[in-house]
């Protein structure tokens, strides 16, 4: 059983700025993470926890992999670090630069390397731009991407953003970005109609909507978006961030639904499973044409110090092997019920509006938009209440998120829904405190 999330201690005063972080809060009460091993981490008071959010959805074989350790170590014993600018490569960065490839959709794709999900978002978005110019029509520069969309921080990210709130109170954005409805097919062809198709240049998707609150798509929304980008010329970009390496159960998550070809997938996350930072962009053959075959063409000049790190791609390299060796790539479709069929019970909970999952290993327990009103930081209590009763998982705007390792088994799901069930009861009296009443509807369970 694990001890007391970290009281507020005035004492105490942190110099991480932590992402996202209410500072003035958490500037006094962290909670330090140790160790971890497999689905399980422990704080520094040695209390264990269930980490059902597998960190920041990265941790897909689980923590503690002596095999990452060891390929880590054996490449920095050879060569730690060097650039991979201009005509230099190192072998882990050309190894898995060909592995990715021939794991990837696309029959000759070429693969960009970055940092993160983030600084690859921003790859994609320079290169739908660099390569419309290359085809003659630079005023295909417009960009499309969907509510409750996330796609990172940085500069095209953020303009990028879905969520309202990670695009405010930051000055003038990326020019010519569209937000559309996120579960629509004519919502993005009636956009694309009415900016001109030859005005547009991609649309930015996540399968299933990650960070924004997890929304898996309609039937037939990925088919449908992947025919309007096909007859209005506009590149489809999908982010696979979240969605790639197991999460969903395939490699990069978009080959569930066949017939669906990405002009570009950006990835990071599961690629190392978090070991070692690292994330890219798969570029399709036909995109990466102008470039690679064309010597007029100036060089697409982008790329990040750390792009193709030998020990980072050694990392991924391994994280690839045990995805592989183990099977875990498959468990990402066979987890998915089992996980939202012991969250759809929390349904009956009165504080619970939305049971939302079953497309891939993760799932969301929505709360009464009502008590949202009452407590705005529902979430983030539900949080530290399942966290003192053993399971983290992550708060969302309007609920809990929950993404754990593919390693998951049904025994860690059953504590997942018994501690969240828990973390609600205690949600409660803060509820009633606050005055809250519930609804007389009936919640909905949408899987
Ligand atoms: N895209 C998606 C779908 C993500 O979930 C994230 C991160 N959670 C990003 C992009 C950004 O990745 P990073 O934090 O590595 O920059």
């Amino acid at each position: 059983m694990a001890g007391q999330h970290p009281e507020q201690d005035p004492g105490r005063d942190t110099r991480l700025w932590h992402p996202f972080a209410q500072m003035s809060v958490t500037r006094s009460a962290e909670f330090v993470v140790e160790r971890g091993k497999d689905v399980w981490i422990w704080d520094t008071d040695g209390n264990r926890y269930l980490d059902a959010t597998a960190s920041l959805w990265y941790s897909n074989i689980g923590h503690g992999r002596p095999e990452i350790r060891e390929a880590v170590t054996a490449q920095m014993a050879k060569l730690e670090a060097y650039s991979v600018f201009n005509d230099i490569a190192n072998p882990p960065a050309l190894e898995l630069a060909s592995r990715l490839a021939d794991l990837a959709p696309d029959a000759s794709p070429r693969i960009l390397l970055g940092s993160g999900g983030g600084d690859g978002i921003d790859t994609a978005a320079k290169l739908v731009r660099r390569y419309w110019h290359e085809c003659g029509k630079p005023e295909r520069s417009h960009l499309i991407t969907r509510r409750h969309g996330y796609h990172g921080t940085h500069g095209f990210g953020t303009s990028l953003a879905g969520i309202p709130a990670n695009r405010i109170d930051l000055g003038p954005l990326i020019e010519q970005v569209s937000i559309v409805d996120f579960e629509s097919v004519d919502a993005l062809g009636a956009e694309i109609e009415s900016l001109g198709a030859e005005n547009v240049a991609a649309f930015f998707c996540e399968p299933v909507i990650g960070a924004g609150g997890v929304y898996p798509p309609p039937d037939g929304y990925m088919e449908g978006i992947a025919e309007v980008c096909r007859e209005t010329g506009v590149l489809l970009v999908i982010d696979a961030v979240i969605c790639g390496f197991g999460r969903l159960g395939t490699w990069f998550g978009v080959e569930r639904w066949p017939g669906v070809d990405p002009d570009m997938i950006v990835f990071a996350k599961g690629v190392t499973s978090g070991y070692l930072p690292l994330g890219g962009v798969v570029v399709s053959e036909r995109v990466a044409a102008p470039f690679w075959e064309n010597v007029a063409s100036a060089p697409f000049r982008h790329g990040a110090t750390y792009a193709g790190h030998p020990a980072s791609c050694a990392a991924a390299l391994a994280n690839l092997d045990i995805l592989e060796n183990e099977g875990l790539i498959a468990r990402g479709m066979e987890m998915e019920r089992p996980l939202f069929d012991a969250l759809a019970p929390l349904t009956e909970n009165p504080l619970v509006s939305e049971v939302r999952g079953g497309t891939g290993l993760m799932a969301a327990v929505a709360l009464e938009p009502r008590l949202l009103e009452l407590l705005p930081d529902a979430p983030m209590r539900l949080c530290h209440a399942a966290r003192r009763n053993g399971v983290l998982v992550r708060p969302l705007g309007a609920g809990v998120a929950t993404s754990p390792p593919l390693t998951v088994q049904s025994e860690h799901l059953e504590l997942l829904a018994e501690s969240l069930s828990t973390a609600l009861g205690e949600l409660r009296s803060d509820a009633d405190t606050a005055g809250y009443e519930p609804s007389a509807q009936e919640p909905e369970v949408n899987g």
